[in-house]
Order: C-alpha cells, then sequence, then structure tokens
C-alpha cells in the first residue's frame, strides 16, 4: 500500500535506492544503466562528487534565506556565471524551482514587459503544435500536446498554436529544408498578422522539441527567419530550453546553433543535473530594463526563488562541465552516438526516423516505414518498450501514443555528458 500520489495508480513504481555515475539502483538490487539522464535532467550522472561536496558546503553556510529580505553569495554568483556564457545581450538570470515555473515567469515577463513599455493591447501567445512547455496552467496553454491539454483546455488561457519544425512528417516533396523553414516562418507571420500584430505578444518555442514529438531539430535558417518575422511585429521570441539547453545539445545553449538571440531562454533540467529542483529565466537587457525603470520589480515570485542549496548544485554542475571540457565531448561523441543508433537500428522495420544532436537523441517508431504511420495508440506500443527496456536494465525515455495531428511512438536518449562511448 503506497500513500505517494504516484503518477500511474494502478502500479507502483521499484524503489530507488542509489545512483552512482550512469547507474541507478532499485531495492531489489536491480541496477539500471540511465540513458536518458531520468526525462534529460541528469548531465553529470548521479553521485558526482563535486556537486555534492558543493551542495554540502552551502548547506553548513546556509540553507535558506528568503528572496524577499536577502540575496545570496551562491544566487550571485550562478546568475554571473550563466550571464557570462549566454547569448550576447543577457544581462540577468531569473532563478526558479523547475521548468514549469521557469516558463510561467517568462510568459508573465513578456506580458509585464508590454505593460510597461506602453502595449498593454499585447495579450495573445503564439506556440507550436507537438510541443511541450510544462504542466502548470500557463505552461500548458502554451503547450501544444492535445492529449496532455484535453482535459484542462477549457479553463487555459487562449493562446495560437502553428506548426512546429517536423521535416519527416511534414516537408513537403521537392521542398528543401531551407525552403520549408521559410514557409513555417511565413505561416507564423500570417498567424500574427490574422490576430493583428499590435495584439500579440511572443512566440514560444522549444529550439530542439522535445518530449513530444521525440527530438525535432529545427532545419537550417528556420529561427532565423522566425526571428526577422517576430522582429517586424515587435513581437518577443522566447525560446524554451529547458529540455534541450545547458550542453545538451553541444553547446550551452541549443540556439547558438540557430545563430540567433531570443529576448527570453528558459533552462532548468540540466542546469542543476538533478541534483536540486532549479530552473531559471535568462532575460536579455531591454526586457529587464523595462522593468526596473519602470515599476521597479517583477510583479510575480515563489518563497523558493533562488534556493542557495540549488544555485549551490547548479553552480558545481556548470563549473564541472566547463571544467572538463563537456560540452566538446557532447559534441564529438554525440555524432558517434548518432551514427550508432543509425547503424543498429536504421534498418529496423518499426524506425520511421532517427534524429538528434549531442547527446539529445529521438527515435521515432512507425507501424510501417513506407506510410510512416503511426502505431494505434491502443497498442500502448511505447508503454510497453518502457517497461521492457526497464526489465533489461535500461532506462530511455518512451513516450507517445496519442494521436495529435501526426504524433506517433518515440524514445528519447538524453544520456549523461560523462557517458563514454562503450556505455
Ligand atoms: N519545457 C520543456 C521543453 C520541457 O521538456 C519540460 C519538461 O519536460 C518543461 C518545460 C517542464 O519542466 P518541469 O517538468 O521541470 O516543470
Amino acid at each position: 500500500m503506497t500513500h505517494v500520489f504516484h503518477r500511474h495508480l494502478q502500479h507502483t513504481p521499484p524503489v530507488a535506492v542509489g545512483g552512482q555515475g550512469l547507474f541507478l539502483r532499485d531495492a531489489a538490487g536491480r541496477e539500471y544503466l540511465d540513458a536518458s539522464g531520468g526525462a534529460a535532467v541528469s548531465s553529470l550522472g548521479h553521485g558526482h562528487p563535486d556537486v555534492l561536496t558543493a551542495m554540502h558546503a552551502q548547506i553548513d553556510r546556509l540553507a535558506y534565506a528568503h528572496t524577499s529580505f536577502f540575496t545570496t553569495e551562491v544566487a550571485e554568483q550562478l546568475a554571473e556565471q550563466l550571464v557570462r556564457t549566454a547569448p550576447a545581450g543577457t544581462s540577468h538570470a531569473y532563478f526558479v524551482s523547475g521548468g514549469s515555473e521557469a516558463v510561467e515567469a517568462a510568459l508573465k515577463m513578456a506580458r509585464q514587459y508590454f505593460v510597461e513599455i506602453g502595449q498593454p493591447e499585447r495579450t495573445h501567445f503564439i506556440a507550436r503544435r507537438q510541443s511541450y512547455h510544462g504542466n502548470t496552467l500557463g505552461a500548458l496553454a502554451v503547450g501544444g500536446n492535445a492529449w496532455r491539454r484535453a482535459p484542462f483546455a477549457p479553463i487555459l488561457v487562449e493562446a495560437t498554436h502553428v506548426a512546429p519544425c517536423y521535416p519527416y512528417r511534414e516537408q513537403q516533396a521537392g521542398e528543401t529544408p531551407e525552403a520549408y523553414g521559410l514557409r513555417l516562418a511565413r505561416e507564423l507571420e500570417e498567424a500574427i498578422v490574422a490576430l493583428d500584430p499590435r495584439t500579440v505578444l511572443a512566440f514560444v518555442a522549444e529550439t530542439i522539441g522535445g518530449a513530444t514529438a521525440g527530438v525535432l531539430t529545427p532545419v537550417p535558417g528556420y529561427f532565423k527567419a522566425v526571428r526577422e518575422v517576430c522582429d517586424r511585429h515587435g513581437v518577443l521570441l522566447i525560446l524554451d530550453e529547458v529540455m534541450c539547453g545547458m550542453g545538451r545539445t553541444g553547446t550551452l545553449h541549443a540556439c547558438e546553433q540557430e545563430g540567433v538571440v531570443p529576448d527570453l531562454i528558459t533552462v532548468a533540467k540540466g542546469l542543476g543535473g538533478g541534483y536540486q529542483p532549479i530552473g531559471a529565466v535568462l532575460a536579455q537587457r531591454h526586457i529587464v530594463d523595462a522593468m526596473s525603470q519602470g515599476s521597479g520589480f517583477f510583479q510575480h515570485g515563489h518563497t523558493y526563488l533562488g534556493h542557495p542549496v540549488a544555485c549551490a548544485a547548479a553552480l558545481a554542475v556548470q563549473q564541472v562541465i566547463e571544467r572538463d571540457g563537456l560540452l566538446a565531448k557532447v559534441r564529438t561523441d554525440g555524432d558517434f552516438l548518432g551514427q550508432a543508433l543509425r547503424d543498429a537500428l536504421g534498418a529496423h522495420p518499426h524506425v520511421g526516423d532517427i534524429r538528434g544532436r549531442g547527446f539529445f537523441w529521438g527515435v521515432e517508431l512507425v507501424a510501417d516505414r513506407a506510410s510512416k504511420a503511426p502505431f494505434d495508440p491502443a497498442q500502448k506500443v511505447h508503454a510497453r518498450l518502457k517497461k521492457k527496456a526497464m526489465d533489461l536494465g535500461l532506462l530511455c525515455y518512451p513516450f507517445g501514443g496519442t494521436v495529435d495531428g501526426n504524433q506517433g511512438d518515440h524514445v528519447l536518449l538524453a544520456p549523461p555528458y560523462i557517458a563514454s562511448r562503450e556505455q
């Protein structure tokens, strides 16, 4: 009998009791190779001594101080580290406790920005289908996963959804990747114009789609064209890098590879690598200036903003990534991982597509390769695959099976950056 309100209420998962490096251990003594870092969280694996030491030291010094009274040295140091390594123009980091909170804060920053600069008529968000931005109501409203939204749709803020960048399914025959990207940007512009550009707040997108469509890497030029469209209409660009950011794709921020600088970037998972719950919004100077020169504060906040132990864990994780050159490792070993996946699975009759970057790979499963037809959701392919993998001692991250446009079943692989080629 469990009193924990688990995600699944008809079965209780195994009890995790230990973790070291790439392995987790359950109470029955079984070991699991963590090939997905949970849900792309664990960037340094489990039990990293440098992170544990930093957390212990911070707990001994100061475990908690409310941010309405104090700042802390460790929050200042982490913000300095993040701003120094972020795209040009980033001036501040706003700390929260996870990805959904980061997205909520970014949505509210965008709204308050326009209130501060005298454009309060901007109230509308545009986001993408087959996206995931979190489960709280604001994040769910911009998210484009039909299954997650369905029960709550009547109580969500209205948002308009445009097509994701999903070449495997939506790039037309004869269309180059570049032309496809430009077509999507044109469709975004049409949506902005249809709504009346003066009413549009922001376009929200994952730089690389993660937990809904199985690692959707953008085609070349797509985000540059999106940035131009946003600029033409004074619309902010919010890139959600909660899953794909903080080194997962081989650069600290995935948007670096797209050559764009968004107004706001959300990060979480890999920021603290699972050692503590922490997320952040990285804000460009004009957003912060509008508030500091206007009302003087951001009308938002949570009890655990900038939690010192969470900041200490994240600072240590980021310092290890920098010190050990892990971004370069993720780039080279990521190419190796992609090739290994293609070699092992590329010809499998139920593998439709293998795509990714760095240590962020998606395998899309299909019932039929020629027609790309997904499996019938009733077959629960992803759930069976997850169970089978766990039985074999492997943690990967399968999901899908809902009929949302063309969405089918996917498996996400996102190993910790310390993974060896053998692992
Ligand atoms: N945004 C993206 C892109 C995500 O992948 C996730 C979680 O998977 C979230 C937001 C929500 O983050 P959290 O689960 O930490 O609230």
